[in-house]
């Protein structure tokens, strides 16, 4: 049966990322400028993040249009190393009653959750997620939610999902998920939400 379940967006509300960062590694193997390896390989991300490009080709395919010199390991490094803990969140999730799931709902790609979920210990405390590439799909769309909420057993009423993109939120409010628009400067606020909400909760379990 569903119970109240907390939903987690991964960039920019458990980590922060910078794709600059990417940039910076690949024009090092690259004869290509920073703005045109971004312009490069930006084509191949919503391919890449739904599923309908794989890793491996990935990692082939923008190596020939950056004419990257390196490794395919060294490519695929810099296209990872991108991340940044975001702290705070990091320090509510550990807070977190061990009794409410949590779980993951991201575009994402097969190269970073991997490496997401090797690097940064904060996802164990989280027992799985839908992630776009394996879904086929991407947020905001409303398909992607769909699919979490009956892959991962969720009641939307009883969900709390943060996201810090507005499409996404607007998509899972209209599904009737109880939603938190996050940002680093509404960290505060997230807090004391998210606690009111499993205040509240709790008390409608035991009942
Ligand atoms: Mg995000």
């Amino acid at each position: 049966m569903p119970r109240p379940t907390i939903l987690f967006d991964i960039g920019n509300v458990i980590v922060h990322f910078d794709f600059a960062r990417a940039a910076e590694h690949f024009i090092r193997y690259s004869p290509l400028s920073k703005a045109d390896v971004v312009r490069a390989l930006d084509p191949l991300k919503a391919p890449l993040e739904s599923g309908r490009l794989a890793g491996d080709e990935f990692v082939r395919r923008g190596m020939e249009m950056i004419r990257f010199t390196g490794t395919p390991e060294e490519f695929r490094h810099g296209w990872c190393d991108i991340f940044s803990l975001n702290a705070p969140m990091a320090r509510t999730i550990a807070s977190l009653d061990q009794s409410v799931p949590m779980r993951l709902l991201s575009n994402t790609n097969d190269l970073h959750i991997d490496f997401l979920l090797e690097q940064f210990p904060v996802f164990t405390r989280f027992g799985g997620g839908v992630y776009s590439h394996v879904a086929g799909c991407m947020k905001p769309e409303e398909t992607i939610f769909r699919i979490a909420i009956r892959q991962l057993d969720l009641d939307a009423a009883q969900t709390f999902y943060i996201d810090d993109l507005l499409p996404n939120i607007e998509t899972a409010r209209r599904l009737g998920f109880r939603t938190f628009h996050y940002s680093d400067a509404r960290h505060a606020e997230f807090e004391a939400e998210l606690s009111a909400w499993h205040g509240a909760s709790s008390q409608h379990e035991a009942r």
